[in-house]
């Protein structure tokens, strides 16, 4: 029996460093676990991180916890341990990290518990069956593809009742009992590239070994992944898949799903009811579960036994949480597998700097995939509509216009893609130039023709359209530039027959229509699509043969350093999506740069030579990954006091220094947002450490700062 202590130090949801002491006999088999302790005059939930006997605070102050949650297991060793170095790290208090690392549940005062799945089994009645009704034959379907499959996974994809009516009619049995042992369904034989890069992987499955896959778009990194997973499986060890958005994990989960028939697979991500995000958790935790797939926030999942952790896209922005705790999922779930002790893979067409850097110096092992798998499949051509010289018509070009027309005669799909939502950026009067801005934030307001209004993309502040010019009394105001709905109406005017799909954050608002889309894409029935960035990623669509972006060329002088890395990544991955199956693709971008050597490697499918260039720029002005960053945010009502703290910010910092460049504070990019001043002072040092104690330092002086500024430390800032 282990040491009974007195004192247990708890991790709560409170915006103060530092853990809570209580009264309660526990102990070291207690620490992980929920206890529920009084706070105020509320009771709240917790996590015990440390036992002990004595506590800084008189005993006679301390209060007693009202209860340990003793039925649930406790959170592992590994996982506190990653929680507190996030907590150091990204110099975020304890109690928040852990406590917003779990599902919400975990927060209530109520007991777990983990519902058991059923399993349902096709019978002999059911094999032959055609009952009426659409759902019970889709099910049926379902079993006769998998005969064994779990009621919860069911759950998700049909409603109850039909369910239950096909038990009811004796098609189907439903007992518990232990999934089937894995079973790995028919797979494509690997190509060369693919075989090294599972082989490798294979080769070093003990230990820590972080590998950067680097792949062209449809080199066929899925199926490498998949191969390593089920040798994962088949060692009775899960898998963490971690994907940037919400939106591609239902294909995934079907990909996993009929390659590993009866295999237990959980989704997290916040598309889940509370109750579905707390099963699936548990069922990670308890091993249940053999893979979990989710979005960032899944890289604080508990496990039972992690053999793998997978991170797809890992190039995408998505991964780095912008609020709270402002960790890189990719970062975290590297730092994850360390402290595991197992092999990690981050995979992109389009790897970021970071961890093309990390290869190129070895810290990453580096698999390359050059060619698409599918042996017909080429990668697109690419072409280039010079703006200065071809013929326009409103947004689109002549040529593009020609190239959409063929692909209509063809019955193949086209893609035109603007990374601008809305019909126009903004309005003008034709007269004095006057625009309507947003009230709360340095930015204008975006022209939404099909709504009837004008928006503010940064706050979402929403207002009728104007008709006359406050300024001048002009009645015609006009729209300027292009966004979706504006490319959407001028391609109808071209084309008037073709089915065009919008596809941006507006028309997808409704959580299933995105989904409802993709399907209708993968079905043929749209011709023409028109959309953001939402479509460039990692989506799959084989009749799609051309590709037109708009506009990419403001990315190009930006005064983020990162923007031509983004704009690389993205239109490459955009370029992706053009023949992917037997059919070539083709990509047409309009600019007025077409010498620009963006474009030419972008024209050559060339990422190294665009990283090899960006890495000198960055190298040659100091940015990362040759420097690591912090950032200090202040925001205040009034501009004047945001910048007179982070006066004082500086004040401090210049004393410190010592090998950490303190930059002056500034204004943030964006300035003003929903009715906030905003301003920033960045720190850089070559030396991780040497930030790191730098901000140990600096940080804890600053927390007894005045009501009227709010502030957040971000490390490896993204957005500045
Ligand atoms: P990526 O994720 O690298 O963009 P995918 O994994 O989507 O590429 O693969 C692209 C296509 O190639 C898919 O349709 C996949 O089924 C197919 N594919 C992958 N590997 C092979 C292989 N070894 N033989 C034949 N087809 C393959
Ligand atoms: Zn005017
Ligand atoms: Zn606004």
């Amino acid at each position: 029996m282990d040491k009974i202590h007195k004192i247990i130090r708890i991790a709560i949801d409170v915006p103060v460093p530092g853990l809570f002491d209580y009264l309660a006999e526990a102990s070291s088999e207690d620490i992980g676990r929920r206890v529920i302790v009084p706070f105020g005059k509320k009771q709240i939930a917790g996590i015990v991180l440390e036992v002990g006997s004595h506590s800084e605070v008189p005993e006679n102050r301390l209060k007693p916890a009202f209860r340990i949650f003793r039925e649930n297991p406790p959170l592992d060793r590994n996982l506190l341990d990653l929680f507190r170095f996030c907590s150091g790290y990204y110099h975020h208090p304890i109690g928040s990290v852990v406590m917003n690392a779990l599902p919400a549940k975990l927060k209530t005062l109520e007991p777990l518990e983990l519902k058991q799945d059923l399993f349902l089994s096709l019978t002999e009645a059911g094999r032959m069956a055609q009952p009426r009704g659409r759902n019970l034959n889709r099910l049926l379907d379902s079993l006769r593809v998998n005969p064994v499959l779990s009621m919860n996974s069911l759950r998700t994809e049909f409603p109850l009742p039909s369910i239950r009516k096909l038990l009811d009619l004796g098609f189907a049995e439903a007992a518990p009992g232990k999934p089937a042992p894995i079973e790995i369904a028919p797979h494509p034989v690997l190509n060369e590239s693919q075989h090294n890069a599972v082989s490798g992987i294979l080769g070093n499955l003990s230990g820590f070994h972080p590998w950067l896959l680097f792949g062209v778009t449809g080199s066929g990194k899925t199926e490498v992944y998949l191969q390593v997973i089920s040798r994962i499986l088949q060692m009775g060890r899960q898998v963490l898949f971690l994907v940037p958005e919400i939106n591609l994990t239902p294909h995934l989960e079907q990909v996993f799903k009929s390659r590993f028939p009866g295999t237990s697979i959980a989704s997290l991500h916040s598309g889940l009811s509370d109750t579905e995000r707390v099963q699936n958790w548990l069922k990670a935790q308890t091993g249940q579960a053999r893979i979990v797939l989710g979005t960032r926030l899944a890289v604080f999942t508990p496990f039972f036994s992690l053999g793998l952790i997978v991170v797809d896209e890992e190039h995408d922005a998505s991964f780095k949480q912008q609020e709270g705790l402002r960790y890189s999922a990719r970062d975290v779930a590297v730092m994850r597998a360390k402290r595991e002790n197992i092999p990690v893979i981050l995979g992109s067409a389009t790897p970021s700097l970071e961890s093309y850097f990390s290869a190129m110096k070895g810290r990453y092992r580096l698999l390359e995939l050059k060619t698409r798998a599918v042996l017909e499949a080429r990668l697109p051509e690419v072409h280039f509509v010079d703006l200065r010289s071809e013929k326009r018509h409103g947004g689109l070009s002549e040529k593009l216009i020609k190239a959409v027309s063929l692909r209509l005669e063809r019955k193949e799909q086209s893609l035109i893609f603007i990374n601008r939502r809305g019909y126009s950026p903004a309005l003008i009067c034709s007269s004095c130039s006057w625009t309507p801005d947003c009230k709360r934030c340095s930015s204008r307001l975006v022209l939404h023709l099909k709504e009837g209004r004008l928006r503010c993309h940064y706050c979402g502040h929403e207002e009728k359209i104007v008709q006359t010019c406050p300024h001048c009394g002009n009645l015609d105001l006009k729209p300027v530039g292009h966004g979706t709905q504006r490319i959407e109406s001028e391609l109808l005017g071209h084309f008037p027959h073709a089915r065009i799909l919008r596809i941006d954050r507006d028309s997808i608002r409704k959580k299933k229509s995105w989904n409802e889309m993709l399907q209708k894409i993968r079905r043929g029935e749209a011709d023409i699509l028109v959309g953001t960035q939402i479509l460039a990623k990692g989506h799959d669509f084989p009749n799609l043969t051309l590709v037109g972006i708009l506009n990419p060329d403001a990315s190009l002088y930006s005064s983020d350093f990162r923007a031509s890395e983004r704009l690389f990544a993205q239109l490459a991955q955009v370029s992706g999506r053009a023949g992917r199956a037997g059919s070539p693709g083709e990509v047409l971008i309009q600019t007025e740069f077409i010498d620009h050597p963006l474009y030419v490697a972008l024209k050559h499918h060339d990422y190294r030579a665009m990283a090899e260039l960006l890495l000198e720029e960055r190298k040659a002005a100091g940015f990362p990954p040759y420097v690591h960053q912090a950032l200090i945010r202040a925001e205040s009502a009034s501009i004047e006091q945001a910048m007179a703290f982070l006066g004082h910010v500086s004040a401090i910092a210049s004393n410190l220094a010592g090998e950490v460049t303190v930059f002056d504070p500034a204004p943030a990019s964006m300035a003003r947002l929903g009715n906030m001043e905003r301003a920033q002072i960045l720190f850089q040092s070559p030396f991780r450490k040497k930030l790191q104690e730098f901000l140990d330092t600096l940080l804890p002086g600053l927390n007894s700062s005045n009501r009227t500024v709010r502030w957040h430390v971000d490390v490896d800032p993204l957005e500045f």
